[in-house]
């Protein structure tokens, strides 16, 4: 298997063709579809069209760095003309009128969409078990999970059926999948990448993302997708970076010199897997061989982040899925009496049972009486998290831990237990609280065989350097090149 980077310079040199990479990756994503269900949706054609323009933007000397690579869109993002379904049974025929922002900026930069990748349903959830389209598996072990709720596109990436996806994280759907499925993902600050035509679940904290095999992947992906958007308004209007070129530019001696990493306290407790901190423990000593010191931090309030979560997302959810009531898109009940009885018959039949528990807590949380205790407080307490964060990144340049507690779980081990989903998220939903970047990065692999993931966090708009440490420490180790067993052996066109 290559990365982007590999990719990239293999279309470059003309060794493989835009066309037969895409219909390499079609030919595994169709092969790979009953295994692991990655994918919602497959263009084959407009993608293989997609590939044959890149081509010949290619002889036409215009290429970028970016042309001709296949990749896949995780199914919340608006793609025009193509089906947008959130994973629901609300939008299970819903085509897009236009392309998110996020779709348009990779489209212009020259990738090739093959399809759209499954996720629990509306991106609530920690294992895309939630999915109306049935859950996806871990090609690392397909009786388990891929992690969520992005867990289409990092089961994608990790078996190697397309190079790169997009995710959104609002409380970790693209780390924790990528932990689990031992690929690279990044969640960027918020406000770096216009949430135009992402679907929205909880406004404060969604933020588009990629997944790559390498944080090299991620950052030349993440260039083209960030930049402003005036419609969005909490979309930043910032320099533009080139994240991708920082990386490429030669390493010094000691990689990680001057590096401060903060270990908070509150990241290395009890009911963390004693494999997940071996890999963890093992993943900060080769970043001190290579130059970096580590500092103990504390971060207290972060222990209130899973209940603070569940109180902003739901009732952030509650108000943004009250525009699926089967009047303007998406799934209409066939029988119904009145008007009323035709939202409420189209709402229990469009949505499941978590994205109801999501509105019926949201709610809750919103109604009179209940707001000062529940949502109010939970906004305060948001704050202190943030001041918490604020107070660490003045000892430390970054925050490393591990990105979950545990390694994949099996299918439907957590699917009854809400509670216990919810805890999947505990080391990751703080950086959507605080709005900062944070990445997962491949760092091990339990006794049986399933990928650990180390999360790193940084300061505001501190991507570059987030990246920056992720690259040189893949530079230096190989857990991210690692294949799934039975994937990467196949000799295969412009491939290893
Ligand atoms: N697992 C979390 C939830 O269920 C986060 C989901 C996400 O980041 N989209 O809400």
């Amino acid at each position: 298997m290559k990365t982007i980077g590999e990719l990239s310079q293999a279309l470059r040199s003309r060794t493989v063709s835009s066309v037969e990479l895409v219909q390499d990756a079609l030919a595994r994503v169709a092969s790979a579809q009953a295994r692991l269900n990655a994918f919602i949706t497959v263009d084959a054609d407009g993608a293989l069209a997609a590939a044959r323009e890149a081509d010949a933007v290619r002889s036409r000397g215009e290429a970028s760095a970016l042309t001709g690579i296949p990749i896949a869109h995780k199914d919340v993002l608006m793609t025009a003309g193509m089906r947008t379904t959130c994973g629901s049974r609300m939008l299970g025929n819903f085509v897009a009128p236009f392309d998110a922002h996020v779709v348009a900026r990779l489209r212009e930069a020259g990738t090739v969409l093959v399809g759209k990748t499954n996720l629990d349903e509306f991106a609530m959830g920690s294992s895309t078990e939630s999915s109306y389209f049935g859950p996806t598996r871990n090609p690392w072990n397909p009786a388990c999970i891929p992690g969520g709720s992005s867990g289409g596109s990092a089961a994608a990436v990790a078996a190697d059926l397309v190079p790169a996806s997009t995710g959104t994280d609002t409380g970790g759907s693209i780390r924790q999948p990528a932990a689990m499925c031992g690929i690279t993902g990044l969640k960027p600050t918020y406000g770096l990448c216009s949430r135009y035509g992402l679907v929205a679940f909880a406004s404060s904290l969604d933020t588009p993302g990629v997944f790559a095999r390498d944080a090299l992947g991620c950052a030349l992906l993440l260039d083209p997708m960030a930049g402003h958007d005036a419609r969005d308004s909490t979309s930043l209007d910032r320099p533009r970076e080139d994240r991708a070129a920082a990386l490429r530019a030669p390493a010094p001696v000691r990689p990680l010199a001057g590096l401060r990493i903060g270990l908070p306290r509150e990241y290395f407790g009890d009911g963390v897997d004693a494999a997940v901190l071996a890999a963890i423990d093992a993943a900060l000593a080769k970043m001190r061989s290579l130059g970096a010191t580590t500092v103990d931090i504390e971060l207290p309030a972060v222990r209130h982040s899973v209940p603070v979560y569940y109180v902003i997302a739901p009732a952030e959810a509650s108000s943004n899925l009250s525009r699926f009531d089967g009047v303007r898109y998406g799934h209409r009940a066939e029988r119904y009496g009145d008007l009323a009885d035709m939202y409420c018959r189209t709402r229990a039949e469009g949505f499941g049972a978590e994205v109801k528990r999501r509105i019926l807590i949201g709610t809750y949380v919103l109604s009179h009486g209940y707001y000062d205790a529940y949502y109010l407080k939970a906004q305060q307490v948001r704050r202190l998290i943030a001041q918490d964060f604020a107070r660490a990144f003045d000892r430390c340049d970054v925050i490393a831990g591990p990105t979950t507690p545990t390694a994949a779980f099996p299918i439907g081990a957590k699917a009854d237990d809400p509670v216990q989903m919810y805890l999947n998220d505990i080391f990751t939903i703080a950086a959507n609280l605080t709005g900062s970047p944070a990445m997962s990065i491949p760092c091990g692999f339990t006794a049986e065989g399933l990928p650990i993931g180390l999360q790193i966090q940084g300061r505001h708009f501190d991507e570059a350097r987030i990246l920056q440490v992720a690259h040189r420490f893949q530079q230096a180790t190989d857990w991210h090149l690692r294949p799934p067993p039975g994937e990467g052996a196949a000799d295969r066109k412009g491939r290893r």
